[in-house]
This record gives C-alpha cells, structure tokens and sequence, in this order.
C-alpha cells in the first residue's frame, strides 16, 4: 500500500503553499538519492485537491486555525480514520462534547469517516504554536501529522523527516546535540535546522529504518 504525505497550508498563501509541495517533493528526491525506497511516497497538495476527502481535513484546518492545536488535530484524524475500528478507539476521549458534535455534524455522517489518512503536513507562518519551528507527532506507518510555523525549506525538511522516521539529535531541554548525532555541525536535525546542511548517517539510518518497512497504509 501507498502513503500519501498531504500538504496544507494555513493562510491561504498560494506561494507558501506551492514551495512547502516543492520542498516536501524534494525531500523525497534528496533521500531517493540516499538509497530510500520511496515508491511508496506521494506528495499531495491538499490546497489543490479537490476531493472531499482532503478537503475534510482543509476545512478543519481552516475551522481551527490558526490556534491549531497538535493534539487536537490528530485526535480529528482518528475519527475521520474511523476510530472505533481499532486499538486508538481511546483517544476520541480527548475530544470535548463540543468538538465532537462538530465532527460528527461535519463529517459523521457522511463518507469523509472512515477514509485513511496517511501523513498531513500543515504549513503557515501565522500558527500560534510554543515551538519556533514547528512540530511533528507519529510517522508515515500510524499516519503522522507535522505543522510547520518557520516555513523555510530546511526547518520543512526537519520537521517532515520525523514523519520519515527521523529523531530529534539534539537534547530538548538544553538544544545541545545528543551523541547519536553522527555531524552535529551539519545535520538537520539539530536544533536550528535552519542552519544545517545534510542529514547525518544516524538520521538517514532513522529514515531507512521507517520508510522501508513495507507495513505503510
Ligand atoms: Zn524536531
Ligand atoms: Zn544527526
């Protein structure tokens, strides 16, 4: 089965919206290079698509932005995905009444639930969020979801590589590189992703390790 990474962006800037597809597009290429099997990847501009299954998560987004909560929006996902049918049946319970009603209202009864939604990369430099760069919970095998507030192409990079599998390499209370950091001067996974220049050979070991699987949606 296939993954799609789907990209959103907040704010309606077509610009922003059209390099975070770029950049998202040329990560897959960059690790493609690296030896990664990414055939099983898409990237999906989700601005730009019009099915009613990728709209259901842009009009979230558009609902709930941008005070966009991380957890929130991936507790949505599940019940679009259909929560109930598994083992995250639970995490519907971190839903207030309110929110649920809306769900079900918008999209309970309709085919909008039930549908897998892979990866969701949401960009726009307008997002309140305590993080300066961006955030990212679960990978490509659960269905992960990454917002990005610093819309610059290596911070999007970092971000999605944790949705590829890819840790942190720096200490998050400190910001200083952990040692697993193969090149803690130049890897993108530390902290100011911003400056860095490659992923190190541990990151890149991280991404094999995920992408490979063949378990993908
Ligand atoms: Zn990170
Ligand atoms: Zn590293």
């Amino acid at each position: 089965m296939f993954s799609d990474l789907i990209i959103y962006n907040y704010g309606e800037d077509r610009l922003a919206q059209d390099l975070a597809v770029r950049y998202v597009q040329e990560l897959l290429n960059e690790i493609q290079r690296l030896n990664i099997d990414t055939s099983k990847l898409s990237v999906i501009d989700g601005n730009n698509c019009y099915t009613e299954t990728y709209n259901a998560i842009g009009k979230i987004i558009d609902d709930f932005g941008p005070n966009l909560d991380t957890s929130k929006i991936y507790l949505y996902l599940y019940f679009l995905n259909d929560c109930g049918r598994n083992k995250q049946d639970k995490m519907c319970y971190g839903l207030n009444d309110k929110e649920l009603q809306y769900l079900k209202k918008e999209f309970g009864g309709n085919d909008y639930k039930g549908t897998l939604f892979n990866s969701i990369i949401i960009a726009g430099a307008n997002i309140q969020l305590n993080s300066s760069y961006g955030e990212a919970m679960w990978n490509i095998i659960e269905g992960g979801l990454c917002i990005n507030v610093n819309v610059a192409k290596k911070s999007i990079w970092h971000e999605v590589a944790h949705l590829l599998g890819a840790d942190d390499h720096y200490d998050k209370d400190t910001k200083k590189p952990k040692k697993i950091c193969t090149d803690h001067l130049n890897c993108l996974m530390q902290w100011n992703s911003t400056q860095g220049k490659h992923f190190c050979s541990k990151s890149i070991a991280e991404i094999k390790g995920t992408v490979n699987k063949k378990r993908l949606h």
